[in-house]
């Protein structure tokens, strides 16, 4: 059984961790937020007050944060995981972050004689809570094999996207494909409607023909057609538009800098970005429709 010490105890920071005492680890966390940290010592863990303190004697050290900002402070600040942790520590960034910011955490973390992982995840608040997350990793062989026998217990799949950096690219290159075809599905779920279409019937043809897709079959943005859409429980996510714009940005940044031109994703971006200024950032990402007939069945009334 491994120590670990943890940073983040957010909405999938706590049950990961609560995943890692159940499994008979041993966790010290730490978050800024003083009652993050009070909630999830009353799960198993050892409460931190510092990173510091958090990383003490640590096989392996896990960050769970929002954004690039966070991690780079947590990781190169002074007094942050790189000046506190022993260089045995296995460090492991699992934040949605940018592609840029995870090349320089794997830089500055090696300069400093540390093995680093980026290792965000798939699967949402449901999936940290079953232990069944999909794991993307980018780095070298031997730091992969010694981190993958803690991952299990938060995990459903562990892939070993490549080096570094790659967990993060595989994590932004997929969803924001998912954005862009979930941006097909709500204007194909209104023009269907429009023409006459049941939304069922139109459902059962398009998932077995090529207008499929995983939006279609498990969001499909309308009510009484799959039990899975959050169409079906006005529009609660699931995952917030809020999270998909940020996942959609985060492409957005890695093309620029990479000299890529992504109009689609940029479309997309721009659709998220005014349901977040018409106060939907809460709500499902599938709320999408909702620019395409604000009307739709099965909206929310109520913010
Ligand atoms: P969250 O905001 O609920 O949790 C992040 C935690 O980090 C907060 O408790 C915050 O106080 C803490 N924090 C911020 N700065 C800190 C610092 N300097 N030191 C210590 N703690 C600090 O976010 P979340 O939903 O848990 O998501 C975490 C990451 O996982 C994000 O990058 C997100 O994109 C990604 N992710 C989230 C989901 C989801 O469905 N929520 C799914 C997949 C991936």
């Amino acid at each position: 059984m491994a120590t670990i010490g943890w940073i983040g105890l957010g909405n999938m920071g706590r049950p990961m961790t609560r995943n890692l005492v159940a499994a008979g680890h041993t966790v010290t966390g730490f978050d800024v937020v003083a009652d993050a940290v009070t909630a999830a010592a009353e799960d198993g863990i050892t409460p931190a007050g510092s990173i510091a303190e958090a990383v003490a004697g640590a096989d392996i050290v896990f960050t769970m944060l929002p954004k690039g900002e966070h991690a780079r402070s947590v990781y190169l600040d002074e007094g942050g995981v790189l000046d506190s942790a022993s260089t045995s520590t296995l460090l492991v960034d699992s934040s949605t972050i940018d592609f840029d910011s995870a090349r320089e955490l794997h830089k500055q973390a090696s300069d400093r004689g540390f093995r680093f992982i980026d290792g965000p995840v798939s699967g949402g608040v449901g999936g940290a809570q079953a232990g069944t997350l999909t794991f993307m990793l980018g780095g070298a062989d031997d730091a992969i094999a010694d981190a993958k026998p803690v991952i299990e217990a938060m995990a459903g799949n562990i892939f070993h996207a490549g080096g570094e950096a790659a967990g993060q690219a595989a994590k932004i290159v997929n969803n924001m494909q998912l954005s862009i075809s979930l941006q097909g599905v709500v204007e194909g779920a209104v023009l269907a409607e429009r023409f006459g279409l049941d939304p069922k019937v139109f459902f059962d043809i398009a998932k077995v023909s090529s207008g499929d897709s995983w939006p279609l079959r498990n969001w499909y943005p309308v009510p009484g057609v799959v039990e899975t859409s959050p169409a079906e429980r006005e529009f609660t996510p699931g995952f917030s538009t809020m999270l998909m714009h940020k996942d959609v940005g985060l492409a957005l940044a890695g093309a620029k800098t990479q000299g890529v031109d992504l109009p689609a994703a940029t479309l997309v971006y721009e659709k998220l970005q005014q349901l977040i200024d018409d106060g939907w950032g809460d709500a499902d990402t599938s709320i999408l429709i909702r620019n395409i007939d604000e009307n739709a069945k099965g909206l929310p009334t109520e913010k």
